[in-house]
């Protein structure tokens, strides 16, 4: 096994609001200088903890299109609600996970819950964009929403708590599709613990502090930092320097020419005069009349 080291921190930026709903610093988006290490991981927008009022206004962000990529949201506080109209949609809750694949192309819509909203109270939330593989970027819309309670879970060693959201940990299996290799964990550790996570060689992995401060090698990243780890090795060491929360991402890349624009995220620039040609005249589904 050969360590991992971190290649670069990245810090929170400006916050920023999508619609009226969620505020959050978009740690990295397409085109990013170093999407090589990124992918197949778009765009990461974090909500870091904030209270919410109550309200009987509906918060969040309306009717809107994707194409060419998945959206995966998590929810760590409060509540988002969703519909597509591919007729996917749900509310998520504390820890659960929506992976929706946009595919050849949907609208959708995302609200803070009726019920959050009435009562008001801390929000925290990711969103990711996944990439799709050329061959797939076309695919059938889907939407997949696994549930807090659903998750396989292990303890990796004293006081290091691992959730396994997507792919696969050792024998341990994540509870969503994927187009291309992903593993997704939260991780839970205690002040002062220690923990070593193999990774499959030559992937991209990153790491999101949300809660506390851990140390890799002589690196400290905090709460808010996003950390982007060389390919090469097959393992990462951290020590938590207080007790902490993280988020790791970490995926096979695809090494495919990137053409985004807005919501859509395609391989050339004629893909996307297609979608935005297909958006507007209304062949990307139609919302919310299609609806069952
Ligand atoms: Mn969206």
């Amino acid at each position: 096994m050969s360590r991992k080291e971190v290649i670069e921190i990245l810090k929170k930026e400006e916050q920023h609001w999508v619609g009226d709903g969620f505020l959050v610093s978009s740690m990295f988006s397409p085109n990013h200088r170093l999407s090589e290490y990124l992918s197949p991981f778009l765009l990461l927008d974090y909500a870091s903890p904030k209270e919410f009022s109550k309200t009987n206004l509906r918060r969040g962000v309306g009717v809107h299109p994707h194409r060419g990529f998945e959206t995966v949201t998590l929810a760590y506080k409060g509540e988002v609600e969703h519909r597509d109209s591919s007729g996917g949609g749900g509310i998520i809750k504390e820890g659960d996970v929506q992976w929706m694949t946009a595919g050849s192309g949907l609208v959708h819509e995302e609200f803070h819950s009726k019920e959050f909203s009435n009562q008001g109270g801390d929000f925290e939330m990711v969103q990711l964009w996944v990439n799709l593989p050329k061959q797939f970027k076309m695919t059938e819309p889907r939407y997949q929403g696994v549930k807090e309670t659903q998750f396989e879970r292990i303890e990796l060693s004293d006081g290091v708590d691992m959730k396994i959201i997507a792919g696969s940990y050792k024998t341990h299996q994540g509870s969503f599709k994927t187009y291309s290799p992903i593993n997704i964990y939260d991780l839970c550790l205690k002040n002062a613990s220690c923990a070593e996570i193999q990774l499959p060689k030559m992937t991209n992995s990153l790491i999101l502090v949300r809660r506390g401060s851990i140390k890799v090698g002589q690196k400290e990243i905090k709460a808010g930092e996003l950390a982007i780890f060389e390919r090469d090795g097959d393992l990462i060491a951290l020590e938590a320097m207080q007790s902490s929360e993280l988020l790791m991402l970490n995926g096979e890349p695809i090494n495919e020419p990137i053409f985004s624009y807005g919501p859509f995220v395609m391989n050339s620039k004629q893909e996307i005069l297609q979608a935005i040609d297909d958006y507007n005249s209304g062949n990307m589904g139609k919302f919310p009349s299609s609806l069952p």
